[in-house]
């Protein structure tokens, strides 16, 4: 297990993955150098008040990281550790002696409230941050601040501010350009793998995604001793509705005939356009007086469909069973065979490989 994990669906160009790294990184820094001053501050100079300062902060750290590291809310640790920062990083400036060198620590305020929040709520956290902040200082000068040194301060937080500011402006442009660019990158390798897989006219599987399906059934079923039955369909007389009606009333029927395979079969089954007016069937975990069964209701479901095109078209169907010592292509060959044994008998029937010779 991680220590620091940050969830996978993160992706390093983020904000959010920034914010982990952010928060996880300055619990560390903050975990050590607390640990050391609450100690120091205890035993050796005995200033108590800072010492209740630092352990409670040191917790206040602890408890953070280890939220986010269980619940992964970017969201609410981001705010829990704005809210830590800014508590000792005041507590740090008017706590500790004068004359106040450690005012310029705030400026880190605006820096972590940029960084976790964004540019945009980060603005309006700043300004109050800044607000609370100028006030607590002018209210100083000039009797514990000379007005020197408040104009120095106020001016470099503000120069400092306005520089964070744009630098997250940038940081937040580039990611949400990374965001869109991921976005497009993504949408055109779905159009491409559906292209690629997908037969334009009939938008079953293609002859190379149904060859991939069929390699990886075949696996399968040897790998775990299964059984899977493959149903060959070829349309009968095809060549006369496209003689006769023309080919793009063939092309219709091919669509139509299509649609209707794919409406009769499981969810579990494949389908795919094998060539021409020929279908390939993948059955898995179906033997072969099941697969001849699905065929027959096939079958029935082409006779009884309303072809819109006029002639209502039939079909041959040749089944075969994978057997242990089959290969891809003695199980295409009995399956071929029995689409022919099928047309041979007159057409429009199912034939399986147990008819065969
Ligand atoms: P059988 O009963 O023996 O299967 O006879 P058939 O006419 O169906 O068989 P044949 O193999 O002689 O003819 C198949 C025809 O399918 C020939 C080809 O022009 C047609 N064809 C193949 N692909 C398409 C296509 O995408 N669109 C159209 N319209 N026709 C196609
Ligand atoms: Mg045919
Ligand atoms: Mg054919």
């Amino acid at each position: 297990m991680k220590l620091f994990a940050i969830p996978e669906n993160i992706h390093p160009a983020t904000p959010q993955y920034g914010a982990y790294t952010f928060i996880y990184s300055f619990s560390l820094i903050l975990g050590v150098t607390l640990s050391y001053f609450t100690f120091y501050n205890f035993f050796i100079t005995q200033m108590y008040l800072l010492a209740y300062i630092e352990l409670f902060v040191l917790v206040l750290t602890l408890w953070m990281a280890v939220d986010l590291r269980i619940s992964h809310n970017v969201e609410r640790s981001s705010w829990l550790f704005v809210i830590m920062v800014v508590i000792f990083l005041w507590l740090f400036a008017f706590v500790s002696n004068k004359p106040y060198y450690s005012l310029i620590w705030t400026a880190f305020g605006s820096i972590a409230v940029f960084f976790l929040m964004g540019h945009k709520k980060g603005l309006m956290v700043t300004l109050v941050y800044l607000g609370v902040l100028f006030a607590i200082i002018l209210s100083m000068t000039p009797v514990e601040l000379p007005m020197r040194s408040t104009i120095n301060i106020i001016a470099g937080l503000i120069v400092l501010t306005v520089a964070t500011y744009y630098y997250e402006l940038s940081r937040h442009a580039v990611s949400t350009a990374y965001e869109k660019a991921l976005q497009e990158q993504r949408d055109y390798s779905q159009k491409l793998e559906r292209l690629s897989t997908t037969d334009k006219l009939t938008q079953l599987y293609n002859r190379f995604k149904i060859d991939e399906l069929l390699a990886k059934e075949f696996a399968r079923a040897q790998r775990y001793k299964s059984t899977f039955s493959l149903i060959l369909v070829d349309i009968d007389y095809f060549k006369n509705i496209n003689d006769t009606q023309g080919h793009q009333v063939g092309d219709e029927v091919l669509v139509e005939f299509a649609h209707l395979l794919k409406a009769s079969l499981r969810k579990s089954d494949s389908v795919g356009r094998w060539g021409g007016e020929e279908f390939l069937i993948i059955a898995p975990q179906t033997d072969t007086d099941h697969a001849t069964q699905l065929a027959q209701n096939l079958r029935e479901a082409i006779l009884l469909n309303d072809f819109p095109q006029g002639n209502a078209p039939t079909a041959s169907f040749g089944v075969s069973t994978f057997h242990e010592r089959d290969t891809l292509i003695t199980l295409l060959t009995r399956a071929d065979r029995a689409l022919y044994a099928a047309k041979n008998s007159g057409r429009n029937c199912v034939k399986n490989e147990e008819e065969l010779d």
